[in-house]
C-alpha cells in the first residue's frame, strides 16, 4: 500500500527553445525541442517519491505517445499508478516558448486531465486507502479534487491541499473543511484571504485566516523568506536554506511533496518542514520542473551541511 496519494494533473512539457518570439502570423525558426514530465500532480507525486516515500498517483492521461511515456517514465521511478486512467484523446499538455533573453510564453492544453471527476477520484483513493497522506494541488477540476479529499478525510487518511493554482472561481465550498494543512505561496494567499500577503508579517496573518477558514493548519510559502504556518499547537516560520537559484520552477512542488513523504514517514511537523524547505530550495538550483526535483540523498546533504554554520 502507498504512503502518498497524490491526486492530480500529468502534463507533457514541449519546450520550445528559440530566439525571439514570433509575432501573430509570422513563422519563425527554432533552436531545439525538449520533452519533460511536468504538470503539477506528477511533479509532486515525483517529488514525494524521490524522497523515499511510497507514492501512488490518481488522474488521467491520454491515449497518444505522450501518455504512455508518462507511464513508463512514472512506473520506472516506482510510482503506483494503478489510479492513473487512460482516456480518449490527448494527455495533458504544456507548450513552452523559451527564448534566449529567458522571457517564456506558455500555453497548457488539459487534455486529459480535464476528464477527471469526483466520482472517479473518490473511486481511485478509496481502493488506495489507507495511506497516511493525500496530496491535492488544483490544476484539475476543483470538484474532481474536492471528491478526493473528502473521501480520503473520511477514509482517516491526512490531507495536503496545494492550491496552486487558485480556480478563477475560488475554492469550492467545504474544500478546506476537508483539509488538514492547506499549503499556499504568497500570492495564493492573497487571493484566498482577500489580504495583500507579502512578507512574513502578513503571511502568519493570512495563515491564522486559512485556518478561520477551515483548514486544521496552513503554511505559507515566501519563496526565500521561508515558510511560515499556523497549527493548533502553535505559529512558526522555517527560514529558506541558502542557495543561488537558477529557476524558481516546481520549488513549491518539490515544497508540497516531500512534505507529504516526510509527513507519512512519521518526522515530527517542524522536521518536516525543514526537510520540505530544503527540497524547495534545491529545486531553484537547477532548471525546469521534474529534472530539479532533489534525491533523499540531496536534501540531507544540504541540511547537514547548513545546520552547523
Ligand atoms: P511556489 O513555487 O509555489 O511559488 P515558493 O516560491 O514560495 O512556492 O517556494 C516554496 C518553498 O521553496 C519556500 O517556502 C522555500 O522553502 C523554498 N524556496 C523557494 N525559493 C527559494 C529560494 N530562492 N531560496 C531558498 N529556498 C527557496
Amino acid at each position: 500500500m502507498p504512503e502518498v496519494v497524490c491526486i492530480g494533473s500529468l502534463n507533457v512539457d514541449l519546450v520550445v527553445r528559440l530566439s525571439r518570439m514570433p509575432g501573430v502570423g509570422e513563422t519563425v525558426t527554432g533552436d531545439a525541442l525538449e520533452r519533460h514530465l511536468g504538470g503539477k500532480g506528477l511533479n509532486q507525486a515525483l517529488a514525494a517519491a524521490r524522497a523515499g516515500g511510497s507514492v501512488a498517483l490518481v488522474g488521467a492521461v491520454g491515449d497518444d505517445d505522450g501518455g504512455a511515456w508518462m507511464r513508463d517514465e512514472l512506473g520506472q521511478a516506482g510510482i503506483d499508478l494503478s489510479g492513473v486512467e487512460t482516456v480518449e484523446g490527448v494527455s495533458g499538455t504544456a507548450l513552452i516558448e523559451v527564448d534566449h533573453g529567458g522571457a517564456n510564453r506558455i500555453v497548457v492544453i488539459p487534455g486529459a486531465n480535464g476528464w477527471l471527476t469526483p466520482g472517479y477520484t473518490a473511486k481511485q483513493v478509496r481502493a488506495l486507502a489507507p495511506a497516511a497522506i493525500a496530496l491535492a494541488p488544483l490544476e484539475v477540476p476543483p470538484s474532481a479534487v474536492l471528491g478526493a479529499l473528502r473521501e480520503a478525510h473520511h477514509a482517516g487518511m491526512r490531507t495536503i491541499l496545494n492550491t496552486a493554482p487558485v480556480p478563477p472561481e475560488g475554492l469550492p465550498e467545504g474544500l478546506l473543511e476537508v483539509t488538514d494543512i492547506v499549503v499556499a505561496n504568497e500570492h495564493e494567499a492573497s487571493m484566498i484571504t482577500g489580504k495583500v500577503v507579502a512578507g512574513v508579517a502578513s503571511a502568519h496573518a493570512a495563515s491564522r485566516a486559512l485556518r478561520d477558514r477551515g483548514a486544521t493548519s496552513a503554511i505559507v510559502t515566501l519563496g526565500g523568506d521561508g515558510a511560515v504556518w499556523s497549527t493548533p499547537e502553535g505559529d512558526g516560520h522555517t527560514p529558506a536554506y541558502r542557495v543561488t537559484p537558477v529557476d524558481t520552477v516546481a520549488a513549491g512542488d518539490a515544497f508540497c511533496g516531500v512534505l507529504a513523504a516526510s509527513l507519512a514517514a512519521q518526522l515530527p511537523w517542524a522536521d518536516a518542514l525543514r526537510r520540505a524547505s530544503a527540497a524547495g530550495a534545491l529545486a531553484t538550483t537547477v532548471g525546469g520542473a521534474a529534472p530539479s526535483l532533489p534525491t533523499a540523498q540531496a536534501i540531507h546533504t544540504l541540511m547537514t551541511a547548513q545546520e552547523d554554520s
